[in-house]
């Protein structure tokens, strides 16, 4: 093949370059080259080979990266449609599934030319300074050579002595971010003879040092590391040198796995005998799994349906296991970080050396060496968050989403905004695996997709705890109006007051919830309403008492609290809204001697500190864990008999279609916390509006009668899962220029939509953005809303500068 199709690593492109193959290289579809581009050299991949190119005048693949392929077919085909579905440049389709650390920038080098310098006089100080530097380093980088001459210099200087041929220009890989580690091990070649004759010897001519390790290295059975050997003896380099020059010794390098879990131990589990329940379930997944049913041409997509604490996590060990009985490996996701170390404990105890964990908390070194034990095959599983999807497992067999209605699956942040299950589904299909979606409030589309016989939904009814099936907690919903009208003004009501005073007389933990969405503490003047806002971002700010400072949540920018109001200069500022800290400062008064653990983004900070806090709080360190949505997140926690929802309200009235969905998924997942071990439990929902169906279906933990209303609220108003949603969106620093390029975009599809008639398609917007302003930034945004809303979007060119969303997770 003398031609290939390269993706290449430079913004926005969502198609391949074709670039001719040079005799001197073999090259393979899936391997990292660097090319020629415009006047750089970048990194590429090769997605495909042909014998004729698609292009005129091709230029040449500069050189290959690395030898093996480091993609497979499978996964240029998931990074293609990736790109496709999602609108995404194909590099960042592609990068998603590159090793760790793989990014690399080709650096421009210099030395001085072999021709000889005829006359020196004719150049400028500068060039000469330049060249005499060279002189002394031999080979400089560009960088280099500007740190001491200027970089703009060092550039305009190279460039007029490339021009004389004084010098000549390599490019050279960027120095290796990560590499292999690997440890130096010392052991005994020689026999006991000569080691005993070499050890009198050394003795006599005074080599005391050297007569030391031999005779420390006799005692060892096996190889022992060099720098170990150091800790006992302070042995130098050179005496370990001439005992190897003399081949008395010998000098490894031993390859060494940095293992994210060797900091854990693990207890090994035996599968216990299924209850009843699970029993069922089982038996409608387990004969098709790993492939058995598949001639549809999709992949067997199960919706396991189960309330909280159902005994899921069983059902995907089951399925686990038997998948790797047929010789394949599966992926399990879960939606957070924090998550991790509790599933993996789970299936690390199942399957003992066989888990892998990924995710961006790990060292780089760590992630390399999983990515390595993966790609070898030495492990069974790989768990972590969505980005674990693209590990690179050979022979996949089953993908399990844990929690498969979190919001966390959908990356929102960055290119590709993909959404994990839907990938999911896609990698399933094309590697010949099944999927095991699980939830106890699963996402109204897939549940929908169940109820159309797209997914295959599997029930699991009935909560298993240690005292055998057990009816989900006792909720009781409590009227704050009520508590207002009784006079008390506190976050904590009075039966929740009661309820937490039980639950500590009686040695058990309890977990307060707040929805923290619009409720954060902001301040407020009394007197002329002035609301203390980001400069930058334009979101109120939010106080901290611990700190005392107004924070902005979503830059950091800070000012101290203020004592007067900037606008009239009255002393009339009032703390509004309520927040984790205020929660923790009621419970202290109340409860002064429990012990307290707050769990919010503000005190997560360091990287263990996830698991420190689960871990202190289920060892039974704390009393009361006070958080947000992380609490909401299939967080398994025995000892808590008690869950408070400090305000269900907050979020009901955001403005945007899935506000009611995501209230209550948030409120069943809380109330699913208590309850789950040896005790019974119990749950408090405080609430303004008791008569709203989704606070009631939420206290009856009523998932299917909550489902049919927001079913037929989507049906009416047209909204997803009945039509597709794409969100545009442009920033920019001119707030006039922004709204501008709003309207102009907005026009611009108004007159498709004519021209072809889709009278089924609408544009909701131009609006800006619910945080108007980010980072310096002005938002505006819409959102094309019909049956084929990618469709419809692939027919236009959108300018410069926009984002695409395609199946945004919410519309503010
Ligand atoms: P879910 O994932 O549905 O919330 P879990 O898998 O965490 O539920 O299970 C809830 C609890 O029940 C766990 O403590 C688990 O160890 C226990 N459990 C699950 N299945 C069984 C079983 N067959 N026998 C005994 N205990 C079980
Ligand atoms: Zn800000």
């Amino acid at each position: 093949m003398n031609y290939a199709e390269v993706a290449v690593n430079s913004p926005g492109s969502r198609s391949t370059f074709c670039y001719a193959v040079p005799r001197r290289l073999n090259i393979n579809a899936g391997q990292a080259v660097w090319v020629p581009f415009g006047s750089r050299i970048i990194q590429g991949i090769v997605l495909g080979l042909s014998d004729v190119p698609s292009i005129e005048g091709t230029k040449e693949i500069t050189g290959i990266i690395a030898d093996v392929p480091l993609l497979s077919p499978i996964q240029i085909k998931l990074a293609q449609w990736i790109s496709n579905h999602y609108f995404a440049p194909l590099f960042d389709a592609l990068a998603l599934m590159l090793p760790p650390g793989f990014e690399r920038r080709a650096i421009t080098c210099f030395q001085l030319a072999d021709s000889h310098i005829e006359n020196l006089s004719s150049l400028s100080w500068e060039q000469k300074q330049a060249l005499d530097i060279m002189r002394a380093k031999g080979k400089i980088c560009l960088a280099e050579l500007g740190k001491a001459i200027g970089q703009k210099k060092a550039r305009q200087i190279t460039d007029q002595l490339l021009a004389r041929q004084l010098i000549s220009k390599t490019l050279e890989l960027d120095k290796a971010k990560i590499k292999p580690q690997t440890h130096s091990y010392i052991k005994l070649i020689a026999n006991r003879e000569d080691v005993k004759l070499e050890k009198d010897r050394l003795n006599r001519s005074r080599a005391y040092k050297q007569a030391e390790v031999l005779a420390f290295l006799t005692e060892q059975s096996q190889p022992i590391s060099v720098s170990e050997l150091r800790k006992h003896l302070n042995c130098s380099t050179a005496t370990i040198k001439s005992l190897e020059s003399r081949h008395l010794v010998s000098v490894d390098m031993v390859r060494v796995r940095r293992d994210p879990l060797a900091h854990l131990s693990f207890t090994t589990s035996q599968p216990p005998v299924l209850a009843s329940s699970q029993q069922a379930a089982w038996e409608s997944i387990q004969d098709v799994v790993v492939g058995k049913a598949w001639q549809s041409g999709s992949p067997p997509v199960f919706l396991l349906f189960g309330v909280t604490g159902s005994g899921k996590t069983e059902i995907y060990m089951r399925a686990l296991a038997q998948a790797i009985a047929a010789g394949k490996r599966g992926i399990c996701l879960i939606p957070e970080i924090a998550l991790t170390q509790q599933t993996v404990e789970r299936f690390a105890g199942r399957f003992p050396e066989r888990v892998a964990v990924l995710h961006s908390g790990l060292s780089l070194g760590e992630q390399f060496d999983e990515w390595q034990r993966i790609t070898e095959g030495n492990c069974d599983v790989v768990i972590g968050p969505r980005s674990a999807l693209f590990a690179p497992v050979p022979s996949l067999g089953l993908i399990i989403i844990d929690e498969e209605h979190e919001w966390t699956y959908k990356q929102e942040d960055k290119s590709p905004r993909y959404h994990a299950r839907d990938v999911a589904i896609k990698l399933a299909q094309l590697s010949g695996a099944d999927v095991i979606l699980g939830s106890a409030t699963p996402d109204i589309g897939s549940f929908h997709k169940a109820q159309q016989g797209e997914y295959q939904l599997v029930e699991l009814k009935e909560r298993i705890t240690p005292r055998g099936y057990s009816p989900l907690p006792e909720v009781k919903v409590v009227d704050l109006r009520e508590e207002l009208k009784a006079g008390n003004t506190n976050l904590l009501s009075h039966p929740l007051l009661a309820a937490m005073k039980e639950t500590l007389a009686q040695g058990q933990q309890i977990v307060l919830f707040l929805n923290r969405r619009g409720t954060a503490t902001f301040v407020r003047c009394r007197n002329c309403g002035f609301v203390f806002r980001c400069p930058r971002c334009s979101i109120a700010l939010t106080y901290h008492s611990v700190e005392k400072k107004l924070i902005c949540h979503r830059c950091r920018y800070s000012i101290p609290v203020p004592q007067s109001c900037p606008r009239c200069s009255q002393r009339t500022l009032r703390f509004l809204g309520i927040g984790t800290q205020r929660v923790e400062e009621e419970t202290r008064h109340f409860f002064p001697d429990a012990r307290l653990l707050r769990w919010d983004r503000d005190v997560i900070t360091r990287r263990y500190t996830h698991e420190e806090l689960l871990r202190n709080f289920r060892d039974h360190k704390a009393d009361v864990l006070i958080g947000t949505q992380m609490i909401a997140k299939g967080l398994d926690l025995p000892q808590v008999t008690l869950a408070g929802i400090i305000n269900a309200d907050t979020g009901l009235n955001f403005p945007d279609f899935r506000s009611s969905e995501r209230t209550f998924q948030l409120l069943c997942q809380v109330a699913g916390r208590a309850g789950r071990g040896v005790k019974a439990g119990k749950v408090i929902i405080q609430t303004y509006s008791p008569d709203n169906y989704i606070i009631e279906a939420a206290a009856r933990q009523d998932y299917p009668g909550f489902y049919y209303k927001e079913i037929d609220y989507r049906h009416r108003y047209n909204y997803p899962p009945f039509s597709q949603l794409v969100r545009l969106v442009f920033s920019h620093t001119n707030e006039e220029l922004c709204r501008r390029e709003a309207e102009m975009v907005y026009r611009l599809i108004l007159d498709e939509k004519a021209r072809k008639g889709m009278i089924d398609f609408n544009i909701i917007g131009p609006v800006p953005a619910f945080a108007f302003r980010a980072r310096g930034r002005y938002r505006w945004q819409l959102f094309l809303r019909g049956p084929d809303s990618t469709r419809m979007l692939s027919q236009l060119t959108l300018p410069r500068g926009w984002i695409i969303d395609v199946d945004p997770v919410g519309m503010v």
